[in-house]
């Protein structure tokens, strides 16, 4: 995501940047042509002014020259002799640049300095006109004897009078002379210098002109700058001087005119603009390049930098939101997305929960296995659980062996059938070498059916799971109110539990153990009742079993051992009959190697016989561990305790622990017993246990006697005592130690 933004930014960047520079380039190329151009005008216009001043100047040199020749011929007799004529004419030409040098009579005979003779060489109207203004040159025309393009000079000779006629002086230059007059003016090779007339045909053309009318040839040509080649002869024909643009077979010139002073001719300056606009394209492409370069050298820059960008934010979001592990998206990632996820649910009114999954006992995996093997488990759990993710649904490791699932969730049995099937898919690890175990997966479900935030959520799953995992063999639990409330009054319990004991609120009840026949008290057990100031009595199977889990029934089994003691003690110190009493024992004391001496010393304490004293064990302690039940039932013994097997036949009755162990008694659960009210076969097999506990020695106390047909069936098949309601419930000590005294006295 980061990735793509970065770059795409830098794209429209440099794009933007093109874009600029295309607009600057297009701006600056008009700017560079507009300010050429206006140089190349002025510079035009200059040549122009040049180009007639020098052409002027030479002109007036060439009839500098000429009027030199008349006045040296306007010598008395020099005209008399043709041949001397002739010698002369030839001698001055020799002398100047003409091609040839001549004088033309008043009868129009046209002597020339290489001997030639024409009549009329210049015409009789020509010749009025020589008269009339001093001087004359022709337009171009043939030399009349090279076949080559001349102009033709001419200057009247000296007169003393006026109106005399004495003939003319003449010279004739080839064009080609005064073109290479021109090449001084063409702007370095660059441009065209031009003699034309007013009617635009080119009298002089340097470099050689493709056309012989400057007018004609713009036929085909268009105007610019809105000054036009028509302007140009409309100035022309006023006699004005100018400057034009104009394009002439595709290629744009600009031109400047000025008048000569001779003939009414104009002397035309031409630059193409070609040139301008090349040097122009130059510029621009030089400073294109070099904006280019820059450009390419900032996005390099550019792209450098948001890739360093881009990889640190990458390995940021690495960092904060990827699971370095299995790759997978971390509990971070899943907050992050949740709420998107869960509102195109809701949008879509489709129902979704919140699911954690947890392998068993994953440490003990690790433990065994090494660590190695336990980060492979996790990535096939992993992958297991993200691959069978469908459109819109999440999944994070949340921590170690946590994983956190949003799933849709059609309807609690669907969900259950999926999470169920994803345990099974997940729960199955294979090595390397292809040998596959099977590992034990739990999982909780949270509905989502309210807003909460996203922590409560994760609680629920949490609760849902802690409570799927209290049942052995559930996969998978939803979470429920009715859960969550208990859990809080756990929570409740385990926060007084500590204060309560020191405050005295746990009493000691004792519920009497007695004979079927005679109904008196054989023996009692000690029972515990929380006296809560505000809650009233709370039975102990609401708090006992979170005691066990919190193993806070140590410290309370302790306390009633103590409570029982002392009643033993005060009952012996006051003569109230004494009876053996039973004392209940979580299968966690068990652990504690000390137990049995503890118990000891504190009997002792109080001197009471050990014989009082009987430890009620439940029976699925015994199954846990047969070898330390052993040890501890024989340890007990030892010392000269009884010791009875609490709650017989619920859970997993196993008479091959009855062959092991060596009980005084045995208890039968109250629940085996009601069992037996409605089933005759019940009731044989309740019958055919008694009879066998009885053959192996043991006392048999009947639990849980409410009727006066129980008791009568229990009797019969050999119970020996009973404990229940019918007889008696559990009494405050005083109403215990009156019920003694009251049996003592009937007696
Ligand atoms: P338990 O050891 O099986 O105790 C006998 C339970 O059966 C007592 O329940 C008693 O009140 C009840 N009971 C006796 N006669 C009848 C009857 O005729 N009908 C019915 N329905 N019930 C009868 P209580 O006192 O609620 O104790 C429940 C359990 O809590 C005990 O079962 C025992 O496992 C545990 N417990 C009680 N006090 C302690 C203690 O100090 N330490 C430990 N570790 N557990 C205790
Ligand atoms: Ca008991
Ligand atoms: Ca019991």
């Amino acid at each position: 995501m980061y990735k793509t933004t970065g770059f795409k930014r830098a794209f429209v960047l440099i794009l933007a940047a093109a874009t600029v520079v295309a607009a600057g380039s297009v701006w600056y190329w008009r700017q560079v042509t507009e300010k050429l151009s206006q140089d190349a005008r002025a510079t035009i216009i200059g040549a122009g002014r040049e180009l007639a001043e020098n052409f002027d100047r030479l002109l007036g040199t060439e009839f500098q020259v000429l009027a030199s020749v008349a006045v040296s011929l306007d010598q008395p007799g020099a005209l008399d002799n043709r041949k001397k004529l002739v010698n002369y004419l030839d001698r001055q030409n020799r002398r100047n640049s003409f091609t040839l040098t001549g004088y033309q009579d008043s009868q129009g005979k046209a002597i020339f300095s290489d001997g030639h003779v024409l009549q009329d060489f210049i015409s009789v109207q020509d010749v009025e006109d020589i008269y009339t203004r001093g001087h004359y040159i022709s337009g171009r025309r043939k030399g009349p004897f090279s076949g080559r393009d001349i102009l033709v000079f001419a200057v009247p000779m000296p007169s003393k009078e006026e109106g005399q006629r004495n003939g003319i002086v003449f010279a004739t230059q080839t064009i080609e002379f005064y073109a290479q007059a021109l090449a001084a003016n063409a702007l370095h090779g660059e441009g065209l210098s031009f003699i034309l007339d007013r009617a635009g045909d080119i009298i002089i053309a340097y470099p050689r002109a493709v056309y012989d009318n400057l007018f004609k040839a713009g036929e085909d040509s268009h105007f610019d700058h809105g000054r036009s080649v028509l302007r140009m002869q409309q100035d022309m024909s006023r006699g004005e001087s100018g400057w034009t643009g104009y394009t002439l077979r595709g290629e744009h010139r600009f031109a400047s005119y000025t008048p000569l002073e001779y003939n009414e001719w104009y002397a035309l300056s031409v630059l193409p603009t070609k040139s301008v606009a090349d040097r122009a394209q130059t510029l621009v492409l030089l400073s294109l390049i070099l904006c280019l370069s820059i450009i390419v050298v900032l996005g390099i820059l550019l792209v450098f930098i948001l890739r360093m960008q881009s990889q640190s934010s990458r390995a940021l979001y690495r960092m904060g939101f990827v699971d370095p592990l299995t790759e997978a998206d971390n509990l971070n990632a899943f907050r992050f997305k949740f709420p998107r996820a869960a509102n195109a649910f809701k949008e879509k009114k489709q129902p979704y929960a919140l699911v954690m999954v947890n392998i068993n006992r994953f440490k003990a995996l690790n433990d065994i296995y090494g660590f190695e093997q336990g980060d492979q488990v996790l990535k096939q759990v992993a992958s297991a659980l993200q691959g069978s993710l469908k459109e819109g649904e999440l999944f994070c490791r949340s921590s170690a062996d946590i994983f956190l699932l949003l799933l849709a969730c059609p309807d609690r049995s669907e969900l259950g059938r999926r999470v169920e099937e994803l345990a099974g898919q997940a729960g199955r690890y294979c090595q390397s070498d292809g040998k596959c175990m099977p590992l034990s997966i739990t999982c909780g479900a949270y509905l989502v059916d309210e807003e909460v935030p996203f922590y409560i959520m994760m609680d629920r799953a949490n609760l849902a799971w802690a409570s799927a995992k209290e049942h052995a063999g559930q996969i998978c639990a939803f979470y429920d109110e009715q859960y969550r409330r208990q859990i809080v009054t756990e929570k409740q319990i385990e926060s007084t539990m500590e204060q309560s004991l020191r405050d005295g609120e746990f009493k000691i009840y004792l519920q009497p153990k007695c004979d079927f026949k005679t109904a008196r008290t054989h023996s009692a057990e000690a029972l515990v009742r929380w006296m809560h100031p505000k809650r009233g009595m709370i039975p102990p199977d609401s708090f006992i079993p979170v005691f066990e889990k919190n193993g806070f029934i140590l410290k309370l089994d302790m306390f009633m051992l103590e409570e029982t003691l002392r009643l033993l003690k005060t009952w012996k110190e006051r003569g109230t009959p004494v009876v053996p009493v039973g004392v209940n024992f979580s299968r966690l004391h068990l652990q504690d190697p000390r137990f049995i001496e503890v118990l000891a010393q504190t009997a002792d304490k109080y001197g009471v016989d050990h014989h009082l004293l009987e430890v009620e064990l439940t029976e699925s302690v015994v199954f846990g561990n047969v070898d330390l039940m052993k040890q501890v039932v024989d340890g007990l013994h030892e010392k000269g305790f009884s010791v009875a097997m609490d709650d017989f036949g619920a859970g997993y009755s196993s008479l091959n622990v009855l062959k092991n162990l060596d009980f005084d008694c045995v208890k039968l659960d109250k629940e085996f017993l009601a069992c037996g009210e409605e089933n005759p076969r019940m009731r044989q097999i309740i019958s055919g246990l008694v009879h066998m506990l009885k053959s192996l020695g043991s006392g048999v106390v009947a639990e849980g006697v409410e009727t006066p047909e129980q008791a009568e069936f229990l009797s019969r098949i050999g119970c020996d005592l009973a404990q229940g309601y019918l007889f008696s419930r559990p009494l405050p000590p005083q109403d215990f130690a009156q019920r003694l005294i009251d049996e003592r006295d009937k007696k």
